[in-house]
């Protein structure tokens, strides 16, 4: 493997943040959390910005050992046909979703860029956010994505660990550490506006890896000021394969964790997803979390499909309706926002024409 990036390693990008991860004390948990809420209500208000993943292929030419879409799984495999995504989205908007994640597994013949490439285009057409959960590419592949109206990738490191990786990625493509590592790199190059990154906790000790997913999110603030950089707390969930993580990361370090980025970096937007249970997500909203997942189905065709799609990718632990979800953050005097980027942002007039 090539050099590691210096910032990896660069503890003075999470000297703040290692202190308020070490102390396990109530009192100084209450302070974080009375700190977080401030400047979470300082600077984003009481929006909690709402997205929703849609699964396009469960095809997937790698072996992570904790993901339900590994290769050796013996699910039946399926990808959505253009006019089944259509169905998807049709029935996603009817819930209100107007932000969109689309997740496919690793390259493959069955779902590869093109593929990709056109599921994007087609939902640009219907919704006002496309985002993208994909393998990585190169920057003539993200400019083209960008073009189609693709504002926002997401790319988890998994853990920060070059060597727990090197074991826990069995085969495929993914088991290049720099070359995932990289990419929110190339994305943005490539003219992807935002980009979220995180680690999935449990995979490796977690104040190293929170530590290291600082440094992370601070690199890229740094360098490329212009784009958003948001943070994912993704903890291992079920899946098929039953593997079972080497740490626990309990809600306390998982709370601790949010409300120290919080306060860290107070501009970035921190996301959590229905990978997590119904009263976590309520107590964490406002608290330092602004953007998360609603109604989400982690199944190939899952919102047309509710009963019958096969399998998912992890079992989501908050199944509330929209309505359910909107209704808990209202009650928290939070206000859900279901779309708050407009696809006429994406290819704003040249200044001549706006004059
Ligand atoms: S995590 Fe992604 S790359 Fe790894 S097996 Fe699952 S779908 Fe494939």
């Amino acid at each position: 493997m090539n050099a590691l990036p210096a910032w990896l390693t660069d503890s003075r990008l999470s000297e703040d943040i290692e202190p308020l991860l070490r102390q396990t004390d109530d009192e100084s948990l209450e302070r974080l959390a009375a700190e977080a809420q401030a400047v979470t209500l300082r600077r984003f208000g009481r929006i909690i910005s709402l997205y929703a993943p849609l699964y396009l292929s469960n095809f997937c030419s790698s072996g992570c050992v904790y993901c339900g879409f590994a290769s050796d799984r013996t699910s039946p495999r399926r990808k959505l046909e253009f006019d089944e995504i259509e169905r998807e989205l049709r029935a996603m908007k009817k819930i209100g979703i107007g932000d969109v994640l689309l997740l496919t597994g690793e390259r493959t013949n069955a779902a590869g860029f093109d593929y990709l490439r056109r599921s994007v285009e087609l939902t640009a057409r219907i919704m006002p956010r496309v985002a993208i959960e994909a393998f990585p590419m190169s920057v003539a592949e993200y400019r083209a994505l960008a073009e189609c109206g693709c504002t926002g990738l997401t790319i988890y490191q998994e853990t920060y660990d070059p060597e727990n990786y090197a074991k826990l990625h069995r085969w495929g493509p993914k088991q290049d550490f720099l070359e995932r590592l990289e990419t929110p790199e190339r994305a943005i190059t490539g003219g992807i506006r935002s980009v979220g990154i995180g680690a999935l906790l449990g995979l490796s000790e977690p104040i190293g890896e929170a530590l290291a997913v600082a440094r992370h999110a601070r690199h890229l603030c740094r360098t490329y000021w212009k784009a958003g950089v948001s943070v994912s707390f993704p903890r291992i969930r079920p899946q098929e394969g039953s593997f079972q993580p080497a740490y626990v990361v309990n809600d306390r370090f998982l709370a601790r964790m949010i409300m120290a980025f919080r306060t860290a970096m107070p501009d970035i937007d921190l996301v959590l997803s229905t990978r997590e249970s119904s009263n976590f997500r309520d107590g964490m909203a406002g608290l330092g979390i602004t953007r998360m997942s609603i109604a989400s189905r982690t199944t190939v065709g899952g919102y047309v499909e509710a009963e019958t799609a096969g399998a998912s990718q992890f079992e989501v632990s908050d199944d509330r309706s929209a309505e359910e979800f909107c209704a808990a953050l209202r009650a928290k005097n939070l206000e859900p926002v279901f779309k708050n980027w407009d696809a006429a942002y994406n290819n704003p007039l040249p200044e001549k024409e706006r004059a």
